[in-house]
């Protein structure tokens, strides 16, 4: 049978992860899953059911409504990909907004939250051919995958990116509030308690900062035939 991998791409915020995610995805006939899609849709979730408000988070009302929190990928056959649909509706473009933005990284703070997720995203990688991003998937989500990258670039670089694709999709847009959000969802997630952003130790770097998706791909691409042949050449 044909050899399948694991690929799993942790990094910052915006730094185009999903994009190179995807490319990969795409190449290799696997299944592509953005993590961080999960945790926003549990947060728009939580916005819609009123558990976020001006006085704080109702965590006990989000730990007593995973149960009825379910996420799945569907395949839209129009746009050639996967999008996140959060209780039989379609909520791809509605979690991508800056109001769930601003609170995803509080509810991914959230340890029940982290381990239903995390459950879901095992289970959805259990026949691997899969390459899923986030910030703990080479570290927690899938310790033993095949590679792990992870991806960094400078926070303007990443705040233009941001800005330019919140632009395209004709969403009001604020350079100044987008470089800030990222800031800040940078600190939460390199500093939280449980599964904090972190370089998995076997994780090899990209800063992509000044590289093309093309430059990306032709860098993976001999990683990813060492990985699938590798021990058969040798
Ligand atoms: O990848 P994206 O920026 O859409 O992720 C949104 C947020 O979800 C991150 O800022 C982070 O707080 C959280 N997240 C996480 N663990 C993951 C993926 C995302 O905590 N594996």
């Amino acid at each position: 049978m044909k050899k399948k991998l694991i690929i799993a791409i942790d990094g910052y915020s915006s730094c185009g992860k999903s994009t190179f995610a995807k490319a990969i995805a795409k190449e290799l006939n696997y299944i592509y899953i953005d993590s961080g899609a999960m945790y926003r849709a549990v947060t728009l979730y939580c916005l819609r059911k009123g558990f976020i408000t001006k006085n704080g988070i109702d965590t006990e009302g989000i730990k007593n409504s995973l149960k009825d929190i379910h996420i799945t990928f569907v395949y839209n056959p129009d746009k050639g990909e996967y999008e996140t649909w959060l209780n039989s509706e379609n909520v791809e473009n509605e979690i991508r907004s800056i109001e769930v933005s601003n609170f995803v990284s509080r509810i991914s703070q959230i340890p029940e939250v982290r381990t239903r997720m995390v459950e879901l995203q095992r289970q959805i990688g259990v026949f691997k051919g899969i390459v899923m991003d986030g910030r703990d998937i080479g570290t927690v989500v899938f310790p033993d995958a095949d590679i792990k990258i992870f991806m960094t670039a400078s926070v303007d670089t990443r705040a233009q990116r941001r800005f330019d694709e919140l632009q395209a999709k004709g969403q009001p847009v604020d350079y100044r509030e987008i470089k800030k959000n990222i800031i800040e969802r940078d600190v939460a997630d390199e500093n939280r308690e449980i599964s904090p952003l972190r370089k998995a130790k076997d994780a090899i770097i990209l800063d992509n900062t000044n590289m093309t998706v093309e430059e990306q791909m032709e860098w993976i691409r001999g990683i990813i035939q060492e990985k699938l042949h590798g021990d058969r050449d040798r």
